[in-house]
């Protein structure tokens, strides 16, 4: 069967971030069957931990039975129903209410969508909307930094700030610009900083803040590498944004629903988004769902208006995906998971603390609630990385593999080898000391392979 598996999946299903050449040479890495808890199955029987909830989404873990209830009972009475032609159904009107009452600051309205890319393609046009509706069409651009990762459609790959998902389609649309990443000085009008060039205050005062609709950021960079904004940087930006008329989106498609310790990430920094991006971590990864909160300055613009609002896809507000999202927050609240999340990243320091002293190139740990990540250079003392030929963070996730815990290697950007930790929140202290313990081993074994 897993041959079989094999040569079908080989023949016949384009993966995603994924090189075909060498995946119809090489087949599957694994073959996914089934789940408990932090732990998942290949088809072989072989049991591995997801150090990364698969893709920083399934932050219940799995064989959460009450999910998959909701799911069904909601499939069973009302599979489907469009939110369209003023339509609606119970489970998206009550989970629309939930996160309201959950998100920062004076959020009041929730925009349905799929995933994480189509909030952010939707948070863009509503900005530009909501400018338009004040007599202000010309403000267009999307000021997005370095590193991040906001998705993967034209207008968000095109936002997203690792170069690589550029490549691909050529995705850099002409109102969309990069500035320099997280730093603080300049954003506080510091011009004397030598990176003053190119951040984001340096973008707004070139293009006109008249021609800026809005700036984009992930409280904490998930893809890019797990970079932690620096304290007082997205107040900076926020202060920025309130200075030029423009709105600040906060990218939580991660950091969203208890992985960072808190409920959202901004709340670590106390900031007031106009716009907040959701999606993975809302059901957990059990059904296909994001969501776009909207201030309620934008809400009371939006609903002023006679027009149409011209946007909106087929699975927007689906009941099912919405029944399990409901189901999802009531388990995070019922079981105190944030709380979980935020005394396991004790742990977690913890542990990095111990692999620092005993490895030479463990480097730049960092750790919010259960988002966390480290470097690997090859003098940690003077920052000097690796060699590209060696490859560091991706030998030591495939050491980790080859010992059957699951985790994450961004090493795209030159001279940069990091490692993503990012277990479901439902982890405790003995298997998150059981996944530091497989590290330590993978390694060592990395140290040996330097000779
Ligand atoms: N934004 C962030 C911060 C993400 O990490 C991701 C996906 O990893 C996205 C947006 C895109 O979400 P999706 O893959 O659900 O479209």
């Amino acid at each position: 069967k897993i041959q079989e598996l094999s040569e079908l999946d080989k023949k016949y299903f384009l993966h995603p971030t994924t090189v075909p050449k060498a995946f119809i040479e090489e087949g599957p890495k694994i073959i996914f069957s089934e789940g408990n808890g932090i732990r998942v199955k290949d088809i072989k029987g072989d049991s591995y931990i997801d150090g990364v909830s698969m893709l920083w989404n399934v932050n219940l873990g799995y064989g959460q039975k009450e999910l998959a209830d909701a799911a069904h009972q909601q499939l069973s009475k009302l599979p489907y129903s469009s939110s369209f032609y003023g339509y609606s159904n119970e489970p998206a009107i009550r989970l629309a209410e939930k996160i309201v009452s959950l998100a920062p600051g004076k959020s009041s309205a929730v925009f349905y969508t799929s995933g994480g890319s189509e909030s952010n393609e939707t948070a863009f046009k509503l900005a530009r909307y909501y400018w338009s509706l004040k007599g202000k069409s010309e403000k267009k651009i999307i000021i997005s930094i370095k590193r991040s990762y906001h998705g993967a459609t034209i207008a968000t790959g095109s936002a997203t700030g690792i170069e690589g998902f550029h490549n691909f389609s050529g995705s850099s649309g002409n109102d969309m610009i990069h500035a320099k990443g997280h730093l603080t000085n300049c954003e506080l009008g510091d011009k004397t900083d030598p990176e003053y060039e190119g951040c984001i205050r340096d973008v707004i005062e070139k293009e006109g803040a008249h021609r800026i609709a809005a700036v984009i950021l992930e409280p904490i960079q998930g893809a890019g590498g797990v970079h932690v904004s620096p304290d007082g940087y997205l107040q900076a930006v926020k202060k920025l944004c309130e200075e030029n008329e423009v709105l600040f989106i906060a990218d939580e498609v991660i950091s969203g629903f208890g992985r960072t310790g808190k409920m959202f990430g901004v709340n670590h920094w106390e900031v007031e988004p106009d716009i907040i991006c959701v999606a993975k971590g809302i059901t957990s990864g059990y059904s296909q769902l994001g969501a776009v909160i909207l201030s309620e300055e934008l809400r009371e613009t939006l609903v002023q208006t006679e027009q149409i609002l011209g946007h909106g896809f087929t699975y927007s507000g689906h009941p099912t995906a919405c029944a399990v999202g409901l189901k999802t927050i009531e388990i995070i609240e019922r079981d105190n998971l944030v709380e979980n999340a935020a005394n396991m990243e004790k742990i977690l320091k913890e542990g990095f603390v111990y692999l620092q002293d005993k490895h030479p190139h463990v480097a730049k740990t960092r750790a919010v609630g259960l988002l966390a990540g480290f470097d690997l250079q090859a003098d940690r003392d003077n920052d000097v990385p690796f060699e590209q030929s060696i490859r560091a963070a991706k030998t030591v996730v495939e050491e980790c593999f080859k010992r059957k815990l699951i985790l994450r290697a961004a090493d795209f950007e030159v001279g940069k080898n990091i490692v993503a930790v990012a277990p479901p929140l439902v982890i405790n202290k003995q298997e998150l000391e059981e996944v530091i313990g497989i590290i330590d081993d993978a390694l060592t074994s990395f140290e040996k392979s330097l000779g």
